[in-house]
């Protein structure tokens, strides 16, 4: 079905007035200059969920450099550069009938906007005008035959995009530049050199990277934009410093975290929190003038708290808990309600089973008798009561044994020092290494590993219908950035701290319902994610949705994230 500009306006005008349902004569294909306008699916009443339209522009009439959207990488940097351009002009235009979706602080893959070969298309969701259920044709036609193709001129043709004026960038107010994230030049070399800067942290020997100059704190509670003024700057201690050239020329100077154990210490207020949540966003790339794109993090490093109330299955926990008073086994420990310190240690043990080679941790999220046991309670309570071997006297091991490093804020006790490879302290939001004073306070003796806790663990085996509920329509769904509804069950996500948009969460709920099909009573939790992981990468985020040609506004999340959702589904069944 492939019509003229000329048919969808007057069709739209014909419709003017009549009832809502009459909208779904327009599905089809339709091209207006080089931008082809794709309704794929029409609304049935002004309150169902909106239709979905996609636009699309053929690379020849798109006239973009090839060298920076070519590789993947490169495609997803410049898709998100896009996408951004298209934000920034419905709002400017006020187009609110069109959602393109909303772009965060992070680079994410994402399906709202691809490139491809062929073209560039952008997938959005358009609310169909009405006046009670009657169409509003002459509006609709506006949107899509006038809207919709601006649209895609101002996103899809190179000579359009906005250029940033060095003379001027960076005078507050310049709104534009600034959304817009410099130049599509500059954003694609600047995700290269983040990912270059990651990988490089494998190499050498690195958990995570933080650049002098970076502005870490974030404007509110609940604004992930820099704080705007009286922000510190951060500067690394001398002896963590640490200097990189990139392939670019590009040449960074800033703290260093080598692998291993890092406790972080300082006063309350100092800005210790404020460090582990740069940390573990460092996972993804962010956008220029985010403060924080020198903040790189290997990327499974994974955020462990306590999460009292969530649902546990079949996770040996016996590194750190054994000997219950109810008996139950801790090598396969299963609660509809777990406690403090067992949902760190089944936190814990999740993170390490999906792959993650450090672990950020937070005294303000921990539980303490998770964490430490001092002397004189380690005196009162005989060995034999207490079932926590607390994470103290695991984080060694867990460094030597298993390669995990952990990342530590703990202002409230010295019992990690021993352990620590290095300290550092926070004073007014500047850190220091104290580690030599750390370890003479403690007498430091050589922080000897004791035998061999971390036996590796049985894979979990889910059973076939484990993630099969037995209603046929469509059983999972994100809602909003905290809870993906499976089925009848709700999955609370809030907190998983290293989720960073709702699009991902839809991304999560469309990765349980691809993982349905694989548990077929043999395939382990971590080989159907190692399936899901390497069809990303083979196919990007679209082949999640079964490469519908309009799959929704999907991200991309990480395999930590889906393990997470997995294992606090409360209907997860295992193979024993
Ligand atoms: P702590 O964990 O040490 O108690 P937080 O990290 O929670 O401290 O930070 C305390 C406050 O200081 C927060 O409001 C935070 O936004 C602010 N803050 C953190 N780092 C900086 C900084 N570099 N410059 C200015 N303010 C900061
Ligand atoms: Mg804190």
């Amino acid at each position: 079905m492939n019509s003229q500009r000329s048919n969808l306006a007057s069709t739209l005008h014909s419709l003017d007035g009549r009832s809502y349902g009459n909208y779904k004569q327009i599905r089809g294909s339709y091209e207006f200059g080089p931008v082809t306008v794709f309704i794929d699916r029409v609304q049935v009443d002004p309150f169902a969920s909106p239709s979905k339209v996609r636009v699309r522009i053929d690379r020849a009439e798109a006239g973009f450099p090839t060298d920076i959207t070519s590789e993947r990488a490169d495609r997803i940097a410049a898709a998100d550069f896009l996408f951004r351009v298209g934000d920034s002009f419905l709002h400017r235009n006020d187009r609110r009938s069109i959602i393109l979706g909303r772009p965060g602080q992070e680079v994410l893959e994402r399906t709202n906007v691809v490139i491809d070969d062929e073209g560039f298309e952008a997938r959005l969701l358009v609310n169909l005008p009405a006046r009670g259920r009657r169409i509003l044709g002459h509006q609709a036609a506006d949107i899509l035959t006038r809207d919709l193709p601006e649209l895609a001129e101002a996103m899809f043709v190179h000579a359009n995009l906005p250029q940033v004026d060095k003379a001027n960038s960076g005078r507050p107010g310049q709104v534009n530049g600034s959304q817009a994230g410099e130049n599509l030049r500059e954003h694609v070399q600047l995700h290269r050199d983040q990912l270059e800067l990651q990988n490089h942290l494998g190499e050498a020997g690195l958990l995570a990277f933080v650049g002098n100059g970076a502005i870490l704190p974030r404007r509110s509670g609940d604004s992930d934009l820099p704080m705007e003024s009286n922000a510190v700057a951060f500067a690394s201690p001398s002896s963590l410093e640490h200097t990189v050239t990139l392939s670019s020329g590009r040449s960074l100077t800033g703290m260093a975290i080598p692998r291993g154990v890092t406790v972080i210490v300082g006063g309350g207020y100092h800005g210790k929190s404020t460090i582990l949540r740069a940390l573990e966003r460092g996972v993804y790339p962010h956008i220029a003038g985010d403060g924080r794109e020198w903040v790189i993090t290997e990327p499974s490093a994974t955020s462990i708290r306590a999460e009292d109330g969530r649902a546990v299955t079949g996770d040996d926990i016996s590194p750190f808990i054994n000997n219950l008073p109810s008996g139950t086994d801790t090598r396969a420990f299963t609660t509809t309600n777990a406690s403090g310190s067992t949902s760190q240690a089944a936190n814990l043990v999740e993170a390490v089973e999906v792959g993650a080679r450090s672990l950020l941790i937070d005294e303000d999220t921990s539980a303490t008798n998770f964490m430490i046991r001092d002397d004189r309670m380690r005196a009162l309570i005989p060995a034999d009561r207490e079932p926590i071997t607390p994470f103290v006297d695991r984080i060694r091991p867990l460094f030597t044994h298993r390669g995990v490093s952990t990342v530590l804020v703990a202002g409230g006790s010295s019992a990690f020092f021993e352990v620590a490879d290095h300290v550092i302290a926070l004073d007014a939001y500047v850190p220091q290494e104290v580690t030599e004073k750390a370890h003479e306070l403690v007498g430091m003796k050589s922080a000897d590993d004791t035998g061999e806790v971390f036996t590796t663990p049985q894979p979990r085996v889910p059973t076939a219908k484990a993630l099969r509920p037995s209603s046929k329509t469509k059983s999972a769904k994100a809602k909003g950035l905290g809870q993906v509804q499976f089925g009848k069950a709700f999955i609370e996500l809030t907190a998983v701290s290293q989720l960073v948009d709702p699009q991902q969460t839809t991304g999560i709920a469309e990765a349980l319902e691809y993982m349905a099909e694989i548990f077929d009573d043999r395939t382990s939790l971590t080989e159907a994610l190692a399936e899901v992981e390497d069809m990303l990468d083979a196919q990007g985020v679209d082949g999640l949705t079964g490469n519908r040609d309009h799959p929704g506004h999907v991200a991309r999340p990480r395999a930590q994230e889906i393990a997470a959702a997995l294992n606090r589904f409360r209907g997860l069944r295992l193979i024993d």
